[in-house]
């Protein structure tokens, strides 16, 4: 997953790579079936070495991660960017990028095919789906949770995005120089620190690719130095950009190597004179040899350092380091099922575990008697009580901490809880908070999960210990990468129907 995650990151991250602006000189060339990719010219081809073989393969189906699954001498590879029921060439060789085999060349193709509309595609691999039409990537991603909830009954039709490019509300460009030694800006090719070059990548928010040309060209001008991850010579590393898209509220963070701004008072008025709608630019500084984009130190350098969106009726102020879902429609969508899976009547004492900065917690106080949110991060607490009172919330209280020691505590103490709503990173929940849930009882769980994988243990758990599941709902948070999102119900079997 992406190098560039945020400690609290819990959701896909974009790895990095990117999707980039239509092109139309793009097109396969005369001749060559559509969709056939020509990867011998590819430096990945040549890595391949002559030991590579190639091999004439059909697709039989998806893995969970959308690759293709052949089967070539009795083994069974992995092709990235092959569809169910296409015969293809492929390169067998052990060392190739996106895993076992790679595509060559589409013999016979899927009704399904399209083509990428981004550039970068090949090389990038923070899409995966590109390939596929919008439509079959629904199906895909409904195939994938309807086969890992077989066993706890048949989810709901997964909700898709009408527009699924367009949505990242948080972007991050690595910026560095290439061979000319020009100013570049981009995503890292998977796996690696190598800056592709780009200026749009098509799941971004357009606003933050613009904003981030502007700040490439700025940095001639103003002769301020790309940072180099070879000498650690150099000033600018990254540039982060938050979009409020509701509020149109924009953060960017600049992070630097080091703290010394030569002519930042200058930048910032050009800056803001190119795009008076930032809100607020912070200076993030990152003297350390990582992978990691954000350093410790940061600076406000004009507004309030934060910025705020609107989601459920909420206004949540959002610092560049906490964690807030990068696809706010999509969000709105999840967190409306959630609630209405929750079932609250203004009474119940809720559980939000794993609360982030409180979004789901405090649009359920809402209709609820009270709500107690733990989460381990401690600036995203601190952002979630602030958020309570913002908004006015009297009936939300936050912790920090463990929320598989929270409820054990709980538990342990004999507090109640009637309804837990839980949204576990993506290696999902542990058994101290699940074995919790068997004993405080709440007659209601709502899981939010990115990991249809970990919930399915997770609910396979649950369904052990006295809950049966009563609805599942997908929803595609991620359009073009093969993650997907599901929320769902479970009940307690306490008397025969009484729920
Ligand atoms: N519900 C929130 C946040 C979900 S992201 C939202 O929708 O925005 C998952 C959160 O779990 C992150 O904020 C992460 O910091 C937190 N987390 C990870 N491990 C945890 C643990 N063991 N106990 C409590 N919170 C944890």
């Amino acid at each position: 997953m992406s190098k560039q995650k945020n400690r609290n990151d819990k959701k896909p991250a974009q790895s990095n790579h990117q999707s980039g602006k239509p092109n139309k000189k793009q097109g396969p060339a005369k001749g060559k079936p559509k969709g056939g990719n020509p990867k011998n010219s590819s430096p990945n081809a040549r890595q391949g070495g002559p030991k590579a073989t190639t091999a004439k393969v059909t697709c039989s189906r998806l893995t969970n991660e959308g690759k293709g699954l052949v089967e070539w001498e009795g083994k069974q590879l992995e092709v990235a960017h092959l569809l169910p029921g296409e015969t293809a060439e492929v390169r067998v060789s052990k060392k190739g990028r996106f895993g076992d085999a790679e595509l060559k060349r589409v013999l016979h193709q899927s009704e399904d095919r399209v083509e990428p509309p981004c550039p970068y595609y090949e090389q990038c691999g923070g899409c995966q789906l590109q390939h596929m039409s919008n439509q079959a990537q629904g199906q895909f991603k409904q195939n994938t949770v309807d086969a890992l909830m077989k066993p706890f009954g048949k989810p709901e039709p997964i909700l898709t995005m009408d527009h699924p490019y367009d949505y990242r509300n948080k972007s991050q460009m690595a910026i560095g120089r290439n061979k000319d030694r020009q100013v570049i800006g981009g995503l890292y090719a998977q796996n690696t620190h190598q800056i592709i070059p780009m200026d749009r990548c098509l799941i971004h928010d357009p606003k933050a690719d613009e904003i981030v040309q502007t700040i490439k060209g700025m940095m001639k001008s103003f002769k301020m130095q790309p940072y180099n991850e070879d000498t650690g010579q150099g000033f600018l590393r990254h540039v982060l950009i938050k979009v409020g898209q509701t509020s149109g509220e924009i953060m960017v963070v600049l992070v630097a190597a080091s703290p010394i701004f030569k002519g930042k008072n200058n930048f910032i008025t050009a800056l803001r004179k190119a795009h008076p709608e930032i809100t607020t630019l912070l200076l993030n500084i990152n003297k350390r040899n990582t992978s990691a984009v954000l350093g410790d130190q940061e600076k406000v350098l004009f507004g309030k350092g934060t910025i705020t969106d609107t989601l459920g009726g909420m206004t949540f102020e959002i610092s560049a380091k906490s964690f807030y879902q990068i696809n706010p429609a999509q969000t709105e969508k999840l967190y409306t099922k959630a609630i209405e899976m929750a079932n609250l009547t203004g009474k119940e004492t809720v559980v939000d575990a794993y609360s982030g900065i409180g979004t789901i917690s405090l649009i359920a106080s809402q209709k609820a008697g009270s709500v107690m949110g733990v989460e381990l991060n401690q600036d995203a607490v601190r952002d979630a009580i602030r958020n309570s009172k913002r908004n006015g919330v009297k009936n939300a209280r936050f912790y920090q901490g463990d929320a598989g020691e929270f409820m054990v505590q709980m538990a342990s103490r004999g507090e109640k809880a009637d309804v837990v709503l839980m949204d576990p990173p993506r290696s999902g929940s542990d058994e101290a908070f699940l074995s919790s849930i068997a004993k405080l009882k709440p007659k209601r769980v709502v899981y939010v999960s990115c990991n249809p994988e970990t919930q399915a243990r997770d609910l396979k758990y649950l369904t052990k210990h006295g809950y049966a599941v009563e609805a599942i709902q997908p929803v595609d948070m991620f359009p073009q990468t093969y993650h997907v999102e599901a929320v769902a119900k479970l009940v307690r079997k306490e008397k025969a129907g009484k729920r």
